[in-house]
């Protein structure tokens, strides 16, 4: 094999690993009903239980520290820095779904 196409299959490798990376985190989230198809939103809890919506992708985050699958940054219901984890809807009441609607933090991951 030639050094130059060495290269070009450790780009594809790199490529395609990060591609999985980030997918596969993302369909578990989905399977357990914490992100919808199609958007990055997801239903968080912090610490002192209030609900919001914020962008989570997977290795993704300008405004937040990531801890495994929490994330300690802003929460915009109660002013105040928290530990936030993501929530299944399906765990939710009516009410909690629309209370974390109702309330999206800044649009950054
Ligand atoms: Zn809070």
């Amino acid at each position: 094999m030639r050094p130059a196409s060495i290269g070009i299959t450790v780009a594809i490798a790199v490529v395609v690993l990060a591609v999985v990376a980030v997918w596969w985190p993302t369909q578990v989230m989905r399977r357990r009903r914490m992100k919808s198809s199609g958007t990055s939103d997801v239903v968080v809890r912090c610490a002192q239980g209030h609900l919001f919506t914020t962008i989570w992708i997977p290795y993704v985050s300008f405004k937040a520290v990531r801890l495994g699958n929490k994330r300690y940054q802003h929460c915009p219901v109660g002013h105040h820095w928290s530990m936030v984890v993501p929530v299944s809807t399906t765990d939710l009441s009516d009410a909690e779904r629309i209370e974390a609607a109702r309330v999206h933090d800044v649009h950054i991951p």
